[in-house]
């Protein structure tokens, strides 16, 4: 028997657990780890099973290679070479690449997913950004010039949160990496603050606030909005923070009165004014917003307002407001002008946004003939025909590819189609740093995790993703991947043979590390502290490395050196803001929801983790359900695809509003549990010709739909 201590790997929250391993190598037991100064022994349903999913028996365990419809089993070697078969027979023009959401609680992901993507000479980078947090990468951008510059709000201090779109009593958190967020909510009131929720359902979060408030799903925009024009109004703006534009931003927001924003999105005036002196009057504030104002069609400019009233109420970068982290591995940002539509897609001319074009038209760019057709895909940890809009088209899409490669542990829903999939090992086979999720943290910390066993013959993902990166490049399946990592090596030290012979790690993915976090804030070689793998190893409960503190202007990365208020495309499109303020509203909105024991569409074949609370079924006012003459089941029809789906009466949903989780749809799956549980897929209603055009984010609440009797 032996005990580890790893950073789970599950979610945004970055819990330290304890497991306990038997000789064979089987979990027998998983907590949470109480000397982890950042989650203290936290731990939730997901985290606890982490065994049963990293032991799943439906998990690969070697690479597949498909001929027709049926699947044999094939050596490492033989599945490289049928990769490289693949794809030289594709230009790069024509290859695409998709990268799932797990690929950010990767190394392999954090360290090698970029090098496959630039190795395949393409600009048809996909990846689930776009169906999740991209509005706030380019919000974040376009004001602070890093997109990656995100300020979280200072649970730990605030005195007072407003919080749009977030459930994190299901979600653990989300751009915003705060293990126990339950906890530290209950915190803020327990200290004499004040929690308040906007949501159009009143959550498990909602229930521990001081107040909820809902709101017409997709239309956060005019709330924030209102407040704003509310703040300027009433002589209530307090800017400490070195901006620019901020009298264009008051002239743009006089569009937007209370009386005004309280149409479009359901929550009274005298709410809107109330919620705005509220905020200005709080000793310390901070306004949050997540997937469910993301996912919209105004959602970069609601991300750009979350931000515009952190400013405007003094609250961005002070303690107790929205502050920035300062990760281990941070590289500092060069000041430039931030620029999104750098290149196009083919079809629909969408512009890209930090590299990547919008998933919501990659079955445009795989199903129309041309120069640049996508032909060949690359899918890396990633379910798109469950998570992108209308799944359904991108299901008969990729069944049209010439070649497709999968890297995923399961046979799934996506990887069907694919001719090669390449399994990592098991979790506890990795190491494990969270290269991103640290860069938005409540708390300055570091944790690396070992791998916890020895692999038993087939490669680490960092191998398999340096050997796609490779192969891609023209190398072919033969090269030494650790070239890949020799030459990012030199671009990160330079030519220094000492700092390279100093570098520890028994792997390429733990030397990059290694030099990372030398190289960064707390690191020996930037005279920030002593940090580095060695240190990291000696602490495998991690270290606490302080509260956030102040970082401006010093993290603007803006050609100003201002927080730049007024970027032209978000001023552009507050005219389009303006314009939907006398749109009909449909009879019926649909909206999406998490589960605690849920995580997209990942953990749907562990036991544990469904079945009970955890259903794909559709919530729905009881006054809507009497309305229609609804019975258990209803169809669900949208401008793309119907569903009938059993119905959940509930008074916690806003009447004209429904919701259905997403991640399901696994009929006929090869995971055995998951296609006992199978529920239907959201995706088949989701409209991919509707998006946020400042970000190209796909749209999933706020979806117009009808219901019927089934
Ligand atoms: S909250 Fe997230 S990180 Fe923590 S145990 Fe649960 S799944 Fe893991």
């Amino acid at each position: 028997m032996s005990i580890v201590y790893r950073t789970c790997p599950l979610c945004e929250a970055v819990c330290g657990l304890k497991i306990t391993l038997d000789d064979a190598g089987h979990v027998t037991d998983v907590r949470g780890d109480r000397e982890d100064p950042f989650s203290r022994g936290f731990i939730c349903p997901k985290g606890a099973s982490l065994g049963r999913l990293d032991e799943d028996p439906d998990r690969l365990r070697a690479p597949l290679v498909r001929d027709g419809d049926q699947w044999r089993e094939v050596s490492w070697p033989a599945a490289f070479a049928a990769v490289e078969r693949g794809l030289a027979a594709v230009p790069g023009p024509a290859r695409a690449i998709y990268l799932g959401n797990p690929s950010a609680h990767t190394m392999a992901g954090a360290l090698y997913g970029s090098a496959v993507a630039r190795s395949l000479g393409t600009r048809a980078v996909f990846s689930a950004s776009t169906a999740d947090q991209m509005p706030k990468h380019v919000s974040c951008g376009l004001m602070f010039g890093n997109p990656l510059a995100i300020p979280v709000p200072d649970l730990d201090r605030t005195a007072y949160l407003l919080m749009l779109g977030a459930n994190p009593l299901e979600s653990n958190g989300s751009l915003c990496t705060a293990p126990d967020f339950p906890g530290r909510l209950k915190a803020i009131r327990k200290r004499g603050g004040r929690l308040v929720v906007v949501d159009p359902r009143r959550t498990r979060t909602a229930d521990l606030a001081d107040e909820h408030v809902f709101v017409r799903p997709g239309t956060d925009a005019y709330l924030l909005a209102g407040i704003a024009h509310t703040l300027f109004a009433e002589g209530l703006v307090t800017v400490d923070t070195p901006v620019s534009g901020l009298a264009e931003v008051e002239a743009a927001l006089r569009d937007f009165p209370a009386e005004l924003a309280a149409r479009a999105c359901g929550v009274p005036a005298a709410v809107i004014v109330r919620l705005a002196r509220e905020l200005a009057a709080a000793p310390s504030a901070a306004v949050y917003a997540r997937l469910g104002t993301c996912t919209a069609e105004f959602g970069t400019i609601t991300q750009w307002l979350v931000d515009v009233l952190n400013v405007l109420t003094g609250n961005l970068d002070r303690p107790g407001g929205a502050m920035f982290a300062r990760p281990a591995t941070e590289r500092g940002a060069r000041r430039k002008p931030y620029r999104t539509g750098r290149w196009h897609s083919r079809v629909r001319g969408l512009p890209e946004a930090n590299g990547e074009l919008p998933v919501a038209t990659l079955a445009d760019e795989i199903e129309t003939p041309g120069e640049g057709q996508v032909r060949a895909l690359i899918t890396i940890a990633g379910n798109p025909v469950l998570s992108a809009p209308n799944g359904a088209r991108l299901d008969r899409a990729f069944r049209g590819l010439e070649f497709m490669v999968s890297v995923d542990p399961y046979l799934n829903e996506t990887t069907r189609h694919a001719h090669v999939i390449l399994p990592p090992p098991r979790i506890l086979n990795s190491g494990h740093f969270d290269f991103a999720l640290l860069g938005f943290a409540v708390r300055n910390y570091v944790r690396y995790s070992p791998p916890a066993l020895p692999l038993d013959g087939a490669p680490p993902e960092t191998e398999i993703l340096a050997r796609l990166a490779m192969i891609a490049s023209g190398q072919g399946a033969d090269a030494d991947p650790a070239l890949l990592d020799e030459l990012i090596l030199t671009g990160l030290l330079g030519d220094s043979p000492e700092r390279r012979a100093a570098l520890d790690g028994s792997s390429g993915a733990e030397l990059r590390l290694d030099a990372m976090l030398r190289l960064g804030p707390y690191g020996e070689w930037s005279g920030g502290g002593d940090l580095s793998l060695r240190k990291l190893r000696e602490h495998p409960h991690g270290i606490d490395l302080g509260p956030l503190e102040p970082r401006l202007p010093g993290n603007l990365a803006t050609a100003s050196g201002l927080i730049e208020l007024a970027p032209e495309g978000i001023m552009a499109d507050l005219v389009r803001l303006r314009a939907r303020l006398s749109a009909e509203i449909p009879e019926f909105l649909l909206i999406g929801r998490r589960h605690l024991r849920s995580n997209n569409s990942w953990l749907h074949n562990v036991g544990p983790l469904v079945g009970g609370s955890n259903q794909c079924t559709l919530q729905i006012n009881p006054v809507d359900v009497a309305r229609l003459g609804l019975g258990r089941e209803a169809v669900v029809r949208s401008a793309k695809g119907e569903l009938t789906v059993p119905l959940e009466p509930t008074d916690t949903i806003m009447p004209g509003v429904v919701s259905l989780p997403h991640g399901w749809g696994h009929e006929g799956s090869a995971q055995a549990v998951a296609a006992k549980n199978a529920g239907v897929s959201v995706n088949v209603l989701t409209d991919e010709d509707v998006i946020d055009p400042l970000s190209g984010n796909a749209v999933f609440n706020g979806v117009p739909v009808s219901l019927a009797i089934r």
